[in-house]
């Protein structure tokens, strides 16, 4: 099964995905994630990715889908995967209609002000990628690896801002898209994360 999790920033993809990838028992693909271990790591690609990224602005298309091809062509994702924070333009969603066929597209609703609110507290291990919310937690390192958290520089207030304006012009028109292939599935996003999560299991059956 091929799920995508659709979403502005600060919607919940990354956690929900996270946690359903290990019940589904298949890869979850954040390119986000992906494209900060390539900056990480001093790739051609993480070089040319960084200042986009650091700007709260999209990363060219065919980059971004260069990159996610190559990860999907893997041995593990052969069995289905979970696409979170791709696709984010209409233009990305057309080429992954060409070698993907997608299920069920999750898109969690939430407010801007409470995306906002959201991801003030927002924090995230450098090391493993798991991502956090000051409210829920204990200390201020992974629960999973041990590592000192940090704050994701395009999670500071005017970054944010951007992001956002970005998601609207850019990738809110794949709700459309989606909808017309009939393969929608909308889920509100403001609640527990437990609340949410069975909400989003309910709309997939
Ligand atoms: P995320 O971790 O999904 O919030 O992504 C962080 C940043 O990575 C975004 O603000 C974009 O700059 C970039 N990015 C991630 N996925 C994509 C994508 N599918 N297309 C273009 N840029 C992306």
């Amino acid at each position: 099964m091929n799920l995508i999790f659709l979403g502005p920033p600060g919607a919940g993809k990354g956690t929900h995905a996270q946690r359903m990838s290990i019940d589904l028992g298949i890869p979850h693909l954040s390119t986000g994630e992906m494209l900060r271990a390539n900056i990480k790591a001093e790739t051609e690609l993480g070089k040319q990715a960084k200042g986009f990224i650091d700007a709260g602005e999209l990363v060219p298309d065919q980059l971004v889908i260069d990159m996610l091809r190559e990860r999907i062509s893997q041995d593990d994702c052969k069995n289905g995967v979970i696409f979170d924070g791709f696709p984010r333009t209409v233009t990305q969603a057309q080429v992954l209609d060409t070698f993907v066929k997608i299920d069920h597209v999750i898109n969690l609703e939430i407010p801007d002000e409470a995306i906002i609110d959201r991801m003030k507290g927002r924090r995230v291990c450098p090391k493993c990628g798991m991502t956090y919310h000051t409210s829920l937690l204990q200390g201020t390192t992974c629960t999973s690896c041990g590592t000192e958290l940090i704050i994701r520089e395009d999670d500071r207030p005017e970054t944010v801002q951007a992001r956002l304006v970005v998601y609207h012009e850019k990738t809110q028109p794949l709700i459309d898209y989606y909808q017309a292939a009939g393969i929608l599935r909308n889920v509100d996003s403001v609640g527990t994360i437990d609340g949410v999560y069975e909400n989003i299991q309910g709309a997939l059956k």
